[in-house]
């Protein structure tokens, strides 16, 4: 689905950033091209020139600023298919609880208790986490007070899909807090007034979508006007789907005895536009109505680890085996806890394992779905995604000296299998340079995060799980 009409590059004289000397290159072109020696040239917001560097550097002699990636291996920036930037200040409020009680008891409460200048810490330090780990682009299922996560996106630089939650049945399980209940017409007004307000902002790095937040606590009623409303505004609808069982049996009771892909599918919702969550319990003839609607999927291996969600029964490689778009996602701060996709690329291995099949999920599909992948569930894989003359400049430098590169043989196993995000040195966005050597340019990280431990507390006190996050070991 093209969105956006790809500008193209013309009559280039002088550029922006020049890239050099890079020891490998994967353009993840259709071809999968890994460079030697490889270039890239940069003009505003766009990439002008892939190649070797003894052919790019005689055509751009003058470049505002030249980096030098002698010895690292450049590469598109990572999607983080799934990332609640929001809930990054919960992180260690919700270890070792199962599902309902990880929802209700921990993560609404801490949402509820979170001011508008709270979401905004909470997300500046989500970006941060994200960008210092070579993630360029995120898809956020949203919470409340967006407007403030907008910010935090537009200040730090990164590219992101966000959306404000809209939730119009109560009673799914245990009650959820006053403040986040809303009547089908007000959950619409809310989710329409933040796309209409949003998409395309931050010169085009935001794209605003509508979030079916929790599949149990939607009608069928604002499911198809949301449908319809992704249509108006031309974007997308994600919505968490069948993350556990018990949240299938819950939407079983509720919804008349149909699965939550069957509902999905049944009222006309499912399409490729629409970016479903975990999807740790399909059967068969679910997995049938993804592919034929062409939905997309994020699996969150690294939360279902933390939560017991059973996610190594699930059919992602099945999936991933009949061409279905199934990219990969963290989730947040307190479910997973850790934001690196390199991190969770690695974990996705754990299907090799339950499987006994250790020919399943080579590294370099583990890349595709954290880069092409994520792209294409994002609806932004025409403009990013690749290292090609055209595409918008999002791409990642890593550091390939240390022991854990060495030896080099293949890297897209090394990145897989060996590295993680402390690899990534430098990042360029948009074709800008948000982080240079480790340092992030475009906000006061160090005032961030003080700020940010200093604000976790307080909410930690305000929604009384303060106890949970408490050391178990005696501290003197
Ligand atoms: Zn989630």
């Amino acid at each position: 689905m093209v969105l956006f009409p790809r500008e193209k590059p013309t009559g280039v004289s002088s550029i922006d950033i020049l890239i050099t000397g890079a020891s490998w290159l994967l353009t993840m072109d259709s071809k999968r091209r890994i460079l030697k020696d490889g270039a890239v040239a940069i003009q505003g917001n766009r990439i002008v020139d892939v190649g070797k560097t003894p052919d790019l550097l005689p055509k751009y002699p003058n470049p505002k600023e030249t980096i030098d990636a002698r010895g690292r291996l450049v590469m598109p920036g990572l999607v983080n298919g799934h990332f609640h930037s929001t809930q990054q200040l919960a992180r260690g409020l919700a270890d070792n609880v199962f599902a309902p009680t990880w929802i209700h008891d921990r993560a609404y409460p801490y949402e509820a208790a979170c001011t508008s200048d709270d979401v905004y810490l909470a997300s500046l330090c989500s970006c941060l986490e994200a960008i210092k780990t070579g993630t360029t682009c995120f898809a956020d299922p949203g919470g409340y007070h967006m407007d403030r996560a907008a910010q935090a996106v537009e200040e730090t630089g990164i590219r992101a899909v966000l959306s404000r939650s809209m939730v119009d049945i109560h009673t799914a399980g245990r009650p959820i807090p006053g403040k986040m209940r809303e009547d089908t017409r007000a959950a619409l007004d809310g989710g329409e007034e933040f796309v209409s307000r949003y998409h395309g902002a931050a010169g085009g790095r935001i794209r605003a979508w509508f979030s079916l937040r929790t599949e149990r606590m939607v009608s069928d009623d604002l499911c198809l006007r949301t449908k319809e409303l992704a249509g108006k505004y031309k974007t997308g609808v994600e919505s968490h789907n069948s993350s556990v069982y018990d949240s299938v049996l819950r939407h079983k009771e509720i919804h008349h005895g149909l699965r939550p892909v069957e509902r999905y599918y049944k009222i006309g919702l499912l399409g490729p536009n629409v970016l479903l969550y975990h999807m740790n319990w399909l059967t068969d003839a679910e997995v049938d109505m993804l592919q034929e609607t062409d939905t997309k999927i994020t699996h969150c291996p690294t939360a279902a680890f933390m939560g017991g969600y059973g996610t190594l029964q699930s059919k992602h490689v099945d999936m991933l085996h009949r061409g279905i778009t199934v990219c990969l996602g963290s989730d947040n701060g307190l479910e997973s806890n850790f934001n690196d996709m390199f991190k969770v690329m690695y974990c996705a291995t754990a299907h090799r394992d339950y499987r006994q099949d250790a020919t399943l999920l080579p590294p370099e599909q583990l890349l595709e779905m954290t880069v092409t992948n994520g792209y294409r569930a994002c609806l932004w894989d025409d403009e990013c995604g690749t290292l090609e003359p055209g595409k918008k400049a999002d791409l990642i430098i890593l550091e390939t000296s240390g022991p854990e590169w060495i030896p080099i043989h293949n890297p897209v196993s090394n990145l897989v299998h060996a590295a993680d995000g402390h690899s990534v040195r430098t990042s360029v966005i948009d074709g800008k340079v948000v982080m240079k050597e480790g340092r992030i340019l475009t906000v006061d990280e160090d005032e961030i995060l003080a700020r940010a431990q200093t604000a976790a507390l307080d909410i930690a006190r305000r929604s009384g799980l303060e106890v949970f996050g408490q050391p178990k070991w005696p501290v003197v």
